[in-house]
């Protein structure tokens, strides 16, 4: 259930509603906007009719049951988007945000020539495995500790945050003291250890979508993140499985605007796991921004042929600066449909307008 305070509630009021939700048997989750404030109560053993209730509550506006299995990601329990700050870098504001970086860091001149011109380009945050999860076990594994010494050297000294990703709770710990975010892939997004272990860490949390996940089950793992203690949680769409086989994924733009259309937190896409192919990362970054996207994140290295991993869905370093300067170009004009009336720059075939005038 969500508790919705009136306008111009008082503090006694809304200490009275918290109480009460807890009489009840339920864990009360608050959320103060700027003139209201919203109350979660979240739990399955307490009285959810002592709660309807609460309906007669003073300075209480509306009772309403919260419609999804997932309560604390929904929308309904927050008034406003979530921003998620990673330093100084604010993921779901106003401005797009893009992360850049090696699918696997894999030395110091890698990851130094990468961040500098990722940075250079506009990037506002670093990535780079050092923790990968390869499906053969001969593949590179990541360097390890080794990596994530690499990436704090860069990111104090370029001023640039960087993400990497956790594959065990054991790593936990290590990765919080060198990373500003930690990335949980794609095939662990129901580890659901993993997630309740990171519920209860400091740093903000990049969750991949599963590649066999619905967007109920993305937003339910995002749950446990939320319910354990963690409110700073990214979405991150990177393609789905699907009989689609000239792809390596299907990167699904409508879970990008349905997840923001469900939930407030903010979401990235992956164009380079969603496609598997450098030509298609550049027009379906577009694309993903166009539908909502809070950002990108892509991957990057300064000689893709000789990658330890995701080398054929990796831009190098020119095309990468080349997508960062079309992702600030206009949209393709619309055509006007006013009187009959063509735009100036609408589509011409042998010279004339494809729309009668
Ligand atoms: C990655 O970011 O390099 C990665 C392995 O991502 P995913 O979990 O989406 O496959
Ligand atoms: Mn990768």
């Amino acid at each position: 259930m969500v508790i919705n305070m009136a306008q111009g509630y008082t503090e006694e009021q809304l200490q009275h509603v918290i109480g009460r939700v807890k009489e009840c048997g339920f864990t009360p989750h608050v959320t103060r906007g700027a003139e209201r404030a919203i109350v979660a109560a979240v739990g399955s053993g307490g009285s959810r009719s002592a709660l309807e209730a609460l309906q007669a509550a003073a300075g209480v506006d509306s009772v309403v049951p919260i419609a999804h299995p997932f309560k604390l990601v929904s929308r309904q329990t927050r008034g406003e988007r979530t921003r998620v700050y990673v330093g100084q870098v604010c993921i779901g504001g106003e401005e797009a945000v893009v992360i850049a970086g090696p699918c696997s860091v894999e030395s110091r001149e890698q990851l130094f020539a990468t961040a500098r011109a990722v940075k250079a380009s506009g990037a506002s945050m670093l990535r780079g495995g050092a923790y990968k999860p390869r499906t053969s076990p001969y593949d590179f594994q990541g360097l390890g500790l080794e990596a994530l010494k690499l990436l704090r050297e860069v990111r104090e000294e370029l001023d640039l945050p960087a993400v990497t990703e956790v594959m065990s709770t054991n790593d936990i710990d290590l990765i919080c003291e060198h990373a500003d975010m930690l990335q949980v892939g794609a095939r662990n997004m129901q580890n659901y250890d993993l997630l309740r272990q990171l519920a209860k860490c400091s740093k903000p949390i990049l969750l991949k979508r599963g590649p066999s996940a619905t967007v109920k089950e993305w937003l339910l793992a995002a749950e446990y993140l939320l319910a354990g203690g963690n409110q700073n949680v990214v979405l991150c769409e990177r393609g789905i499985k699907t009989f689609e086989t000239e792809m390596r994924n299907t990167l699904d733009l409508a879970a990008v605007a349905l997840a923001r259309e469900l939930s407030h937190l903010p979401v990235l896409a992956d164009p380079s796991h969603g496609t598997g192919r450098r030509e298609l990362i550049a027009p379906a970054s577009r694309a993903a921004l166009a539908i909502g996207a809070d950002g990108l994140i892509i991957e990057v290295h300064p000689c893709p042929e000789r990658a330890l991993s995701d080398g054929a869905q990796s831009l190098n370093l020119e095309e990468f600066a080349r997508l960062m300067q079309g992702l600030s170009a206009p949209l393709r004009p619309l055509a006007s449909s006013v009187s009959g009336q063509r735009v100036d720059n609408a589509p011409r075939m042998n010279g004339h307008s494809v729309y009668s005038v």
